[in-house]
């Protein structure tokens, strides 16, 4: 089993011991930074532990808080030592210095590197085990996604041989934190919260937990993700983790900052990854990694959604499909049947511009692109054969759908509107593809005039729900989902 630490900054020994005793039972350790502590009463600390604790006191050139003398730093362990701490963090450079520890003392000999992850990782292992540990740590930076790669690839190699802890930094390693339990690492390292971080990339133990589920991790645990830059403010962690734990499957879904897409899937394919959301950069160049795509992906050359079953890579784009749903059903709910008796006026030819406009070419009888850059519209409306326009020549064709597919009315400017009021009828439908706010003043303004309306929140949720529907081939509770994005929204669950 991995353990999960959570690591203690706080400056003085009563805030360490406070913060201590605040953590749930599903931390099994903490580690006393006591670098950050001016004065500690480590001995206090360490009679004081009501779980295995790590006593760290972490120097200045290895990314730490103490500027004291050596001698006094490699005092301080013996003495969490002698008070009986479970394990002391001792520097590769200095283990030699610190001798035999009192009691039962464990050394836990670490390696850092906050500039890079370096070619030779086999190299700072054999160093590490030559210098005869209880426990290795390896903790090192990641520039890329793929640094974490051969990270979790040293893991698979030597956690037999003696218990190990070998993490990435900052925000491409995100992913070697929460699998540790995959990879069979000794334990993984948690922070009391963001503000409150001993490392970069570490992640708080309440999101270890109730976001991934961290305690239940293991080998056969399905890795799923979303590969985007930048990925840090993506909701989908929230929403397909919810669902995973919802369905009670084994798998855990990642934000993934992925800069170049073919070494990061033939790495993480490697090690196990089932399935990817795929957003902004990179929903084009996946489409040339894939060994078959649906026929939506196929026609506007975009996927967002990877499938990996038995070595075989299907790409699919459920935004297309998703947004065609609710358009569909709100037509038919308003009464425009059929479709291509309908003239569809998409306003925008951005990525969710197109992504419908394409949609919508085979269905509607007539369609319309309008977008504020006009050379854009112009272009999107050549590839589908469709009719273009600029922002104020949009009245005149009277739509019978109308699509914002811009982010005008999108937080924090959400007074504003791509749209103007008078040119919402009673008959009309309208699709906003902005979903915070959820009620735009779009949307607000097409409900006083009496149109059938859709908002992007449904898009939103229905193209993840599509996507693990893809992934488990179960339903997808479409209504916790849609919960988890108000909470997410700062909404409440009403
Ligand atoms: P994008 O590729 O950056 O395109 C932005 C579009 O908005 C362009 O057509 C742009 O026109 C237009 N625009 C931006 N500011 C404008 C302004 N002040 N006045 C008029 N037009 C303006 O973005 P995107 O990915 O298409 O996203 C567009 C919106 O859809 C965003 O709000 C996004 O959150 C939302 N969306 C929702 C979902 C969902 O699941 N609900 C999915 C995808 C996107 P120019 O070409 O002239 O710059």
């Amino acid at each position: 089993m991995t353990n999960l630490c959570v690591s203690l900054t706080e400056s003085t020994t009563e805030d360490m011991l406070s913060a201590m005793r605040s953590l749930p039972n599903h931390v099994d350790m903490v580690e006393f930074r006591i670098d950050y502590t001016p004065n500690p009463d480590v001995s206090a600390l360490c009679r004081n532990k009501d779980r295995p604790i790590i006593v760290t006191n972490r120097p200045q050139r290895e990314g730490g808080g103490f500027e004291g003398s050596e001698e006094n730093r490699l005092s301080s362990l013996r003495e969490a030592a002698e008070a009986g701490a479970d394990f002391v963090d001792v520097e590769l450079d200095s283990v030699s210095e610190l001798g035999e520890l009192a009691g039962q003392t464990r050394k836990i000999v670490s390696y850092h590197n906050f500039s890079e992850t370096p070619a030779n990782l086999e190299n700072v292992y054999s160093r590490l085990a030559d210098a005869d540990p209880e426990v290795a740590k390896l903790a090192v930076m990641a520039n890329d996604i793929t640094d974490s790669i051969r990270v979790f690839d040293l893991l698979n190699a030597h956690r037999t041989e003696l218990p190990l802890i070998a993490l990435s930094m900052g925000e491409e390693g995100i992913a070697t934190r929460i699998l540790s339990g995959k990879f069979g690492a000794f334990l993984s390292f948690a922070c009391l919260d963001e503000e409150r971080s001993a490392a970069e990339g570490q992640v708080s133990f309440r999101e270890m937990e109730n976001l991934y589920r961290f305690s239940k991790i293991d080998a056969n645990t399905e890795i799923y993700g979303v590969a985007a830059d930048p990925v840090a403010h993506s909701m989908s962690p929230a929403i397909h983790n919810a669902a995973f734990a919802e369905l009670g499957l084994n798998a855990v879904y990642l934000p993934l900052r992925v800069k170049q897409t073919r070494p990061f899937l033939d790495g993480y394919e490697r090690l196990g990854l089932r399935g990817l959301s795929v957003t902004i950069p990179h929903k084009q160049s996946m489409v040339g990694l894939m060994d078959e795509v649906d026929e939506l992906t196929e026609r506007i050359g975009a996927l967002n959604t990877i499938n990996i079953r038995d070595g075989h890579r299907y790409g699919y784009n459920t935004d297309i499909a998703a947004a065609l749903d609710s358009i569909e059903r709100a037509a038919e709910h308003a009464g425009l049947a059929p479709l291509s008796d309908c003239t569809a006026l998409v306003v925008g030819a951005g990525g969710a511009g197109r992504a419908i406009a394409y949609g919508l070419s085979p269905k509607v009888g007539r369609l319309v692109i309008a977008n504020r850059t006009e050379s854009r519209a112009e272009n999107l409306a050549g590839e589908l054969n469709a009719e273009w326009c600029g922002l104020d020549g949009m009245a005149e064709y009277e739509p019978d759908i109308l699509i914002n597919a811009t982010s005008v009315g999108m937080h924090p400017r959400v007074e504003d509107s791509p749209v103007p009021r008078e040119m919402l009828r009673p008959d009309m439908v309208v699709f906003d593809s902005v979903y915070n706010p959820i009620e735009t003043r779009l949307l607000r303004e097409a409900e006083q005039a009496g149109c059938t309306t859709a908002p992007g929140l449904e898009w939103f949720v229905n193209q993840g729900a599509a996507q693990l529907e893809i992934w488990t081939e179960r339903e997808a509770p479409r209504k916790l989902m849609t919960e988890v994005v108000k909470r997410e929204l700062g909404y409440g669950n009403d």
